[in-house]
């Protein structure tokens, strides 16, 4: 957290290029940071707009930062949300409620389950709101003696956390018995087994009579949520009090068949790494090692960054990085921090050049989906997998 760039871009131009004559001091280049990655704040403000417009302004928008926002910066994140007027935030990690509690002093921030008693300092002083998943967790956080704004949380197939819905009325019912607690919400995270478990209908309407029973008691929390990214695409009558998309906020989620024509993008925009070194084959330095796609006379570039910063070892065969605007393919394996590329076929690549690991250069383009496919995993895991030490710089906004 306490490396992250300001914003470079402070007029909010659209350029997507790195902008040289602004930010003099704290640009990558001035650094000389050899690897960043580029989070398009824009993005994240129309995709945060086109989820409200499709929810409307009478379901609640709680908005999921956690995994640092998704790789994007939860400060930042939570700062644009905040002024684009959001209700709430969730998180799992206590580094994310301390960065979004500094963006957004007074709005609600859940606690999704993770935390135990022994931050309950925190929980004060941040005023957090703590998931509460069955009756053993409900006694040791009365234990601390603090009063508690909790929401509860049913799992309804993910077989993950949350009371069982056979456990949610006495759950509820001892919530309601105590002076220190207010049940503020009541929530579900739907299951993503596809045709393994049950379907996100089959998961809700288990919850429907458990509502009715709640209601009869007069007990049945303010807030009922049960949709996030996936079930918000697919299904709009799960939208109820509150949704608490991640993926979709940060355009993670692909090209999705939704019903509901959301258009989002993804917020991370590039991933790029300067050329540190650069060498033709030569006999002088021994026999050629054994590197997949090696051939005689290869010109070498070694880029600044590997999977010290969060790239797969061995990244699928023929991936390739853009460098003036032509396509140099990775010569594996990955190193921690360095990785070879073949510009045999760029004469004019030169030490210094930026290299595209994700984004467009000329005419070609990476997507995120590309690189996705390329690193073997898919948007989140790309996004959620670059670590802390790969600079961001924030454009847009
Ligand atoms: C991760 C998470 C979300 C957000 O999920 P997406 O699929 O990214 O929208 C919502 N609620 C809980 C409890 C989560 O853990």
């Amino acid at each position: 957290m306490a490396h992250r760039a300001p914003n470079p871009n402070p007029a909010g131009s659209p350029s997507r290029r790195w902008p040289m004559n602004s930010n003099h001091h704290h640009g990558p280049l001035q650094l000389g940071e050899a690897a960043w990655r580029e989070i398009d704040l824009s993005a994240i403000a129309s995709n945060y707009r086109a989820i409200r417009m499709a929810i409307g302004s009478t379901t609640k928008f709680i908005a999921c930062l956690k995994q640092d926002a998704y790789g994007c910066g939860a400060e930042q994140v939570a700062a644009l949300l905040c002024a684009a007027d959001v209700d709430a935030f969730g998180v799992v990690s206590i580094a994310d409620a301390l960065a979004v509690r500094k963006a957004a002093p007074r709005k609600p921030i859940l606690m999704y389950p993770g935390i135990g008693p022994n931050a309950v300092e925190l929980v004060r002083k941040l005023d957090l709101t703590i998931t509460i998943s069955g009756e053993e967790d409900l006694r040791s956080w009365l234990s601390t003696g603090i009063p508690l704004k909790i929401f509860v949380k049913v799992d309804l197939g993910f077989w993950r956390a949350g009371v069982a819905p056979s456990g949610l009325r006495h759950l509820i019912d001892l919530c309601a018995s105590q002076a220190n607690i207010v049940v503020d919400g009541l929530y579900a995270h739907l299951s993503e087994f596809g045709q393994a478990g049950a379907s996100a209908p089959e998961q809700v309407t288990r919850l429907l009579p458990l509502l009715k029973e709640l209601e009869a008691t007069g007990h049945r929390p303010a807030t009922i949520m049960v949709s996030s990214s996936e079930s918000l695409l697919r299904h709009p009558e799960f939208d109820m009090d509150a949704v608490d998309p991640g993926a979709l906020l940060f355009g993670l989620t692909g090209a999705h068949a939704d019903r509901r024509g959301l258009i989002v993008r993804p917020a991370l925009s590039a991933i790029k790494a300067r050329i540190v070194a650069l060498k033709a084959s030569d006999d002088s330095m021994g026999a050629p090692p054994d590197l997949p796609g090696y051939r005689a006379a290869m010109r070498l570039a070694v880029l600044g960054i590997g999977w010290g910063q969060g790239m797969p070892r061995y990244p699928r065969s023929k991936t390739a990085v853009l460098i003036r605007g032509r396509r140099a393919a990775i010569v594996p394996p990955v190193h921690l921090e360095h990785l070879r590329v073949d510009v045999s076929d760029i004469p004019e690549a030169k030490l210094g050049d930026e290299a595209i690991l994700l984004g467009a250069s000329g005419a070609e383009r990476i997507t995120l989906q590309d690189l996705a496919d390329a690193w073997d995993t898919d948007e989140t895991g790309v996004a959620c997998g670059l670590r802390e030490n790969l600079r961001r710089i924030h454009l847009g906004e």
